[in-house]
């Protein structure tokens, strides 16, 4: 087989959120306007205005009028039919807190308007099933989460408990104990979904805080089976992750110390490990991927380059006071692509 180009398996989008109502009371200038046709952001820099603005380029981006629904058939609909396929693939929501990492992956729950990848994924996935003639499928379940490089497991009954990854020649990198699912309707899957949302919660004293710290993995196993003109059972197994990841922000300029302090290095360590991964896969020449550097990458190693696909959405805010972070991520992002 051909080796697959680095541009059809890794993808970088930008996506910038509206203004709130609190950024339009405050009469907050908008700094970011979008070139769709383009593929461009462009940002105005408030301190040095006259200088030229920043323009970046990308895969495609995202206005603030961008619809849950096309972003999911342009961006991430043809990545979930490869996990169909038997492949893997992971998408990220990347970004400063606030500037809608979750509206991206789970959207606003109630509202099929404004639903995101994570249900609009449910509902492709069964709706694919229940439209196959042939085949076999059993679809599973996990969600867990990386806060300080400690692995939770947000489906099991006992949250004080940590996973540990381990590593078999046959199937790779694997979290120990990690509970599975099997879940056979979009219903179902949702259930699963909401269980973990709630035990995410647990122990958390402020869960806006906590899950701008931590990185939640949502992984979606695939499994297929089809009987094949040779009269052999032939099956294949697609793994579709679906990564919010913790908050891209500087954790240290408060002046963190101690335990804070400490935390905010590993929450910036996975990051910049995850960085470095996908910009040596972008890279194409590069012979060592360094995926051993955090838990996030060894994880999802096997997600990650060869036949699997990844789509990364960086998000961004669109006001003055948030440029500085506005400009470290739309570098991140181009990095990575
Ligand atoms: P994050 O997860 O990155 O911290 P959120 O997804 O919670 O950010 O988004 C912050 C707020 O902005 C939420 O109230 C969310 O509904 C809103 N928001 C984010 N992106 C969009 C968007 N593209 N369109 C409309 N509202 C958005
Ligand atoms: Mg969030």
């Amino acid at each position: 087989m051909s080796k697959t180009k680095s541009s059809e398996t890794v993808k970088v989008v930008v996506r910038c959120r509206p203004m709130n109502d609190k950024e339009k009371a405050s009469k907050f200038e908008q700094m970011v306007s979008v070139n769709v046709k383009l593929g461009q952001i462009m940002v105005r820099n408030p301190r040095e205005a006259s200088e030229h603005p920043k323009v970046f380029t990308f895969d495609s981006v995202y206005d603030c009028n961008s619809k849950q629904i096309d972003l999911y058939d342009e961006t991430f609909r043809p990545l979930v039919d490869s996990v169909l396929l038997g492949f893997n693939g992971t998408i990220f929501a990347y970004g400063q807190t606030g500037t809608g990492k979750t509206y991206t992956m789970e959207g606003v729950r109630n509202d099929p308007e404004r639903r995101g990848v994570i249900p609009n994924s449910f509902e492709h996935i069964f709706t694919h099933i229940s439209r196959s003639q042939n085949q076999q499928y059993l679809v599973r379940a996990s969600y867990l989460e990386i806060y300080q490089e400690e692995i939770r497991d947000l489906l099991s009954k006992d949250q004080s408990h940590r996973l540990e990854l381990r590593e078999r020649p046959d199937t790779g990198v694997y979290v120990k104990d990690l509970s599975s699912f099997v879940t056979k309707s979009a219903r179902e899957i949702e259930h699963v979904m909401n269980v973990g949302n709630q035990n995410r919660s647990v122990g958390a004293t402020n869960m806006n805080e906590h899950s701008s710290r931590s990185h939640a993995i949502f992984v979606i196993t695939v499994e297929c089976s089809e009987l094949g003109v040779d009269g052999e059972n032939h099956i294949r197994v697609g793994k579709l992750n679906l990564v919010d990841l913790a908050g891209s922000e500087r954790q240290t300029k408060t002046g963190a110390q101690g335990e804070r302090l400490k935390e905010a290095t590993k929450i910036n360590l996975s990051l910049s490990a995850l960085g470095n991964v996908i910009s040596a896969l972008v890279d194409g020449r590069s012979s060592h991927i360094p995926y051993r550097d955090s838990k996030l990458t060894r994880l999802l190693q096997d997600s990650l380059g060869g036949n699997a696909r990844t789509v990364m959405v960086a998000n961004i805010g669109p006001a003055s006071y948030n440029v500085e972070e506005t400009l470290t991520t739309l570098r991140y992002a181009n990095r990575a692509k």
